[in-house]
């Protein structure tokens, strides 16, 4: 630092001279001017404005002039590093627009090129929709049991009450494995889990038993040999049919959206007793297209209401058979068609696609989760 001026003029001290500041301005605009890039302007900025710059060393002068002359020469300086400062800030903003530019340019996708990702498939509805319906039920508190495709003659008729000379258990309707007598089939309905289920568990059973099942029939546009079900059984104490049609009721809103109802009309199935046939109501069209030629349904043919499976209260024949007392233990069990639940709810109106593994038909439901 200069030793004080004594003769109050700061033009006398060089660096704080009009033309001393007026050079150094130049120059820095000049530097910063010719930066081409903003790390170059982070050089020219701490040369020419930094501590040690040339304009930071001559307002340290300032301080040591008289009171008199310290005004105009703080003036003098405001002006020089204002003039800088702006040119910097311009050069900046310059810069910035400049590299946005560039990075825009660079990272630009072009959507009309031909992509090389090898084209990937999608998990098959029916798989999808089986996890879908799982999850429903666990989160009832259910757990999933599964059983063997192979089943024994007892597991898949006897034991639930289907008689021997039932007409299902030809050759006509089922896969015997080996001849007729061998007493293995290829299980026609996942109804054997339920009865694997009570065998192996004790009540309370809350189980729900997705699978896939084989009848003797023609692949067409509503049939195919293999297809899938799922059932679910509970054995409780005190379960009635108020039980089971709300258990319907959830799993029909659970899949179909909120407000869905389900219908029950009498049946028979030798395993339940009494029971029903389970019919949904129409998620499209909610009942509104019956007696509505202006509104027709295309889902439920203006009929308001869906086929959708079957149910009633376990056979206590049934429950004998696996050793559960029904004086003490009810149950119900509820059963429908996997493909026949997609093919509704999806619009889907040929059984071939289901089966085909055609990649452009399960893509589609790729995204599902
Ligand atoms: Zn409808």
């Amino acid at each position: 630092m200069s030793a004080p001026n004594k003769s109050f003029d700061p033009v006398e001290v060089s660096t704080l001279a009009p033309e001393y500041l007026a050079e150094r301005v130049s120059e820095a605009i000049a530097a910063i001017t010719a930066a081409q890039s903003l790390d170059e302007l982070k050089e020219v900025r701490l040369a020419h404005t930094g501590d040690r710059s040339p304009l930071a060393l001559a307002n340290r002068e300032i301080g040591a002039l008289p009171p008199a002359a310290k005004a105009e020469a703080g003036k003098r300086m405001g002006e020089a590093r204002g003039s800088v400062n702006q040119a910097l800030a311009a050069r900046t903003a310059d810069l910035e627009v400049a590299r946005d530019a560039a990075l825009l340019l660079e990272e630009a996708v072009d959507v009309t090129t031909v992509s090389s990702t090898p084209l990937q498939g999608g998990r098959h509805p029916l798989t999808t929709i089986q996890e879908q319906i799982s999850d429903v039920f666990i989160a009832l508190g259910y757990s999933v049991a599964e059983g063997p495709e192979v089943e024994s003659e007892w597991f898949n008729f006897d034991a639930l009450n289907i008689a021997p000379d039932h007409p299902a258990r030809t050759m006509q309707d089922t896969f015997f494995i080996g001849s007729e007598n061998s007493g293995l089939v290829l299980r026609t309905h996942t109804s054997p889990v339920q009865i694997r289920s009570m065998l192996t568990r004790t009540p309370p059973i809350y189980v729900i038993c997705p699978g896939r099942v084989f009848r003797t029939d023609e692949l067409d546009a509503t049939h195919s040999p293999v297809f899938h079900q799922v059932e679910a059984l509970v054995i409780d104490k005190g379960i009635t049919m108020a039980d089971l049609k709300g258990t319907l009721n959830h799993f029909a809103q659970a899949m179909f959206g909120a407000g869905i109802v389900t219908r029950l009309r009498p049946s028979y199935f030798p395993f339940t007793e009494p029971s029903a046939e389970v019919d949904l109501q129409c998620f499209v069209c909610r009942g509104n297209s019956i007696d509505n030629p202006a509104e027709p349904c295309r889902t439920c043919r203006s009929e308001g209401w869906i086929e959708w499976g079957g149910c009633g209260m376990v056979n206590p024949k049934v429950l004998i058979a696996c050793g559960i007392d029904p004086d003490e233990y009810s149950g119900f069990a509820f059963g429908m068609g996997l493909e026949r639940t997609l093919m509704f709810r999806h619009g889907i109106t040929d059984m071939r696609d289901m089966v085909e593994g055609d990649v452009r038909f399960t893509r589609a439901f790729g995204l599902g989760i």
